[in-house]
């Protein structure tokens, strides 16, 4: 039986962050081939194709050709294990991204080299700042017309206010792009060899002179707090510079981290189980209400067969058919560790946010809600189906589907989601597993906070002198509701011993 603190301690669980056409795509299949997993790296691409064949359930995944879900895909290449979250593809933003970030280690930020920083990576980034996720860059498509290295690094530096410090130099630029140059080892990555004249060269050793004395040498510890970003150049699609990224992530690559609980923090190399759902992905099969729980082991191992408690019920969950993420084909693992994802198929008893330990009552914290940035108001067409909307609706909003707010007036209830794809997958769910009809309407809402405060007599002063934009979430929260930024800001201004907080941890 392998020794579980060696196999935690060669886990690297990581997401890849981009703006659309980045290169994450290509980034991931050539890091598949460079982890032998060449099946699946040709399938990829296909993922919208695969998933129609392989599981048929959901009617706007096959509508659209994309993929709603997070896929895990598992990997190994220099005696490390990696597991690779992927985020959905398409335009939308969903709480599955935003939720799939709170599950890795590190993030692999992809930046066009003649683009720089775009709307989408920053987002993403931001995320990745708010959990201290740290960020190792990948400046691609160095085989293109780019923009100056220098001015690259010097765009992260000040937008994201990120110290970073390039792994490698690109040797040439555009055409004559002839691989990478390793500052830290003083290694030469040619995709072949190259005369001692050739001006490349000396121009590469100029510049890493340069560099060398204008910004900080890479350390560890600045990296695992998340203020420094190791740098790498390279072309995806020639496969220039995918195996220094690797090699980075398998020298210092975080391992699996400590996750933080309501009692107390549990290491990753404690012999006990804990597990963390982080998504459902639900009706694999529309004829049975089936669903995938995705659970990241947060310590010890995790083996087929186990019973495991679920913290907020106290009840037994017997893990008969747990499914483990190999690349390799066939390949059928039967154990996990800390750092590994796996997949709990379940009826609708596990929830996002649930804990699942061996028996210790800890609650982990840290999965979050996302405050909406749309929110809309159901409409039904069937005033009959009222009773089975709001039930529907309830048992959604508890899978992570979208987020219900209960207006304190009384009046219809309103679905909050980050990105519209979530209102078009409640959408389809209603129609199909609960046969209720429905539209959306305008809100006169757009934005929703979660407040809090310690000095109790405010916060309900402040909630029955607001009470026309006061909504209870799914647990009973207090969340408050404004027409616009102004609104949001005056009310903030007018309660100060009040917090508005744009995310809240599950309970
Ligand atoms: P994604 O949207 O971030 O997943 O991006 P893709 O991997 O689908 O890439 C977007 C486009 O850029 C595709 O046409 C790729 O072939 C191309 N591309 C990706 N990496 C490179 C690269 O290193 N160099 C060049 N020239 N093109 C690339």
């Amino acid at each position: 039986m392998p020794d579980a603190t060696t196999e935690i301690a060669r886990r690297r669980t990581f997401a890849i962050i981009s703006h659309p056409d980045a290169g994450k795509t290509t980034l991931t299949e050539h890091l598949l081939r460079a982890g032998g997993a060449i099946q699946l790296a040709g399938n990829v691409r296909a993922k919208g194709d695969r998933r129609r064949t392989q599981s048929d359930w959901l009617k706007i995944e096959r509508d659209r050709g994309i993929s709603v879900v997070t896929s895990v895909m598992t990997f190994e290449y220099a005696g490390c294990v990696f597991n690779l979250l992927d985020t959905p593809g398409h335009e939308d933003f969903s709480e599955d991204t935003y939720r799939t970030l709170t599950a890795v280690d590190s993030a692999v930020m992809v930046i066009d080299a003649a683009k720089g920083i775009e709307a989408r990576t920053r987002k993403l980034f931001e995320i990745c700042r708010l959990r201290d996720i740290p960020i190792i860059t990948f400046i691609n498509k160095m085989d293109r017309e780019s923009r100056d290295p220098i001015e690259l690094l010097d765009e992260i530096a000040s937008t994201l206010a990120l110290d970073t410090t390039p792994v490698t130099w690109p040797v040439g630029r555009a055409a004559e792009f002839a691989g990478t140059y390793d500052l830290r080892k003083r290694a030469m990555h040619l995709t072949s060899e190259l005369p001692q004249s050739d001006p490349r060269l000396q121009a590469v050793a100029d510049e890493v002179d340069l560099v060398r004395s204008a910004l900080p040498e890479f350390d560890l510890e600045s990296f695992n707090a998340g203020h420094l970003t190791p740098v790498y150049f390279g072309s995806a699609i020639k496969d220039i510079g995918v195996s220094d990224l690797l090699d980075g992530l398998a020298e210092y690559g975080p391992v699996p981290r400590a996750q933080p609980g309501d009692k107390r923090t549990v290491e990753a190399t404690e012999a006990g189980l804990t597990a963390l759902v982080f998504k459902i992905q639900a009706n694999m099969d529309p004829n049975h209400r089936d669903r995938i729980a995705f659970a990241r082991v947060c310590s010890g191992r995790l083996t087929r067969g186990m019973r495991l408690k679920q913290v907020r019920t106290g009840k037994q969950i017997p893990l008969h058919a747990p499914q483990f993420f190999f690349a390799r084909e066939r390949e059928i693992a039967d154990e996990a560790f800390a750092g590994d994802v796996v997949g709990i198929p379940n009826h609708g008893t596990l929830r996002i946010g649930d804990t699942l330990t061996e028996g210790e009552d800890i609650q982990f914290t840290g999965v979050p809600y996302f405050a909406p940035e749309i929110l809309r108001r159901v409409r039904l067409d069937d005033a009959m189906k009222a009773k089975k909307l709001r039930q529907a609706l309830v048992e959604l909003a508890e899978e992570g589907v979208v987020q219900l707010f209960r207006p304190q007036d009384g009046s219809a209830p309103l679905v909050g989601v980050v990105g519209t794809l979530q209102l078009d997958v409640l959408q389809a769910r209603l129609g199909a597993e609960y046969g209720v009809a429905i539209g959306f309407e305008a809100s006169p809402f757009a934005l929703a906070r979660w407040i809090f405060s310690v000095d109790k007599a405010a916060l309900a002063k402040f909630i029955s002198e607001n009470r026309s934009g006061m909504a209870d979430d799914v647990d009973g929260d207090p969340v408050f509701l404004a027409t616009s930024n102004f609104m949001m800001r005056r009310a903030e201004e007018l309660a100060p011993a009040l917090t508005f907080r744009d995310i809240k941890d599950i309970r």
